[in-house]
């Protein structure tokens, strides 16, 4: 089962992409994770990558490219995937069907668009903290860790993210405005797209989202 979850960032893409993933037994990939994870360890990939993310703009379509591929190509890729970060441009969607025609001869994917207006997702991404250490993913209000600043996964000190930022995320709002809404678009004309409300709590969405997968 291939799952695509489009949304703006501070949708809930990455915490709906996770229970996804654990329920249906499929391998979670997030390009977002993935390029934290070669900034904390700073790779070249990471050194190239730190400064655009700061700034709440896209990695380039090459280095991104080159990332999903190798990341499709292990073995816990095999059973299913749920995408949450990719793809953010529609050459990334259009190299996506190649790569996935090419891996198990069929494109078709199941494609969620996850719906929150910009007025909420400022006001989410304000109160979001995340973990370093394992990728855990909070809300000061609504889904709070029980010990202040700590991880309730791994223990981990919890932090804003660098890009969340108010001005970093009007620039990612605005570059998912511009070049993720396209990609929707495409989407859309295969017939491959449903949307889905996602306002409300962590558990309404993911019903949400499991019925839309079931119909
Ligand atoms: P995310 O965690 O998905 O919000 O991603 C965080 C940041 O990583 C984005 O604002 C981009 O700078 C970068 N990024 C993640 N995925 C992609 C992608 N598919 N294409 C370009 N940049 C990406």
């Amino acid at each position: 089962m291939q799952i695509i979850l489009l949304g703006a960032p501070g949708s809930g893409k990455g915490t709906q992409a996770k229970r996804i993933a654990e329920s249906r037994g499929i391998a979670h990939i997030s390009t977002g994770d993935i390029l934290r994870e070669a900034v904390r360890t700073g790779t070249e990939l990471g050194r190239k990558a730190e400064p655009i993310m700061k700034a709440g703009a896209l990695v380039p379509d090459e280095l991104m490219i080159g990332i999903i591929g190798e990341r499709l190509e292990k073995d816990d890729a095999v059973r299913g995937t749920v995408l949450d970060g990719f793809p953010r441009t529609v050459v990334q969607a259009e190299k996506l069907e190649r790569l996935m025609t090419e891996g198990n001869g069929k494109s078709e994917a199941h494609v969620l668009h996850l719906l929150v207006p910009d007025e909420a997702i400022v006001q989410r991404i304000a109160a979001r903290r995340s973990c370093p250490a394992c990728g855990a993913v909070f809300h000061l209000e609504n889904a709070p860790p029980a010990v202040a600043d700590v991880c309730d996964e791994c223990g981990g000190r919890l932090v804003a993210r660098a890009d969340d930022t108010e001005d970093a995320v009007r620039k990612r709002l605005e570059a998912f405005h511009r070049q993720t809404m396209p990609v929707v678009k495409f989407y859309e004309a295969k017939g491959w797209l449903r949307e889905v409300d996602g306002l409300g709590s962590v558990d309404e969405v993911f019903e949400r989202i499991d019925e839309t997968l079931e119909r």
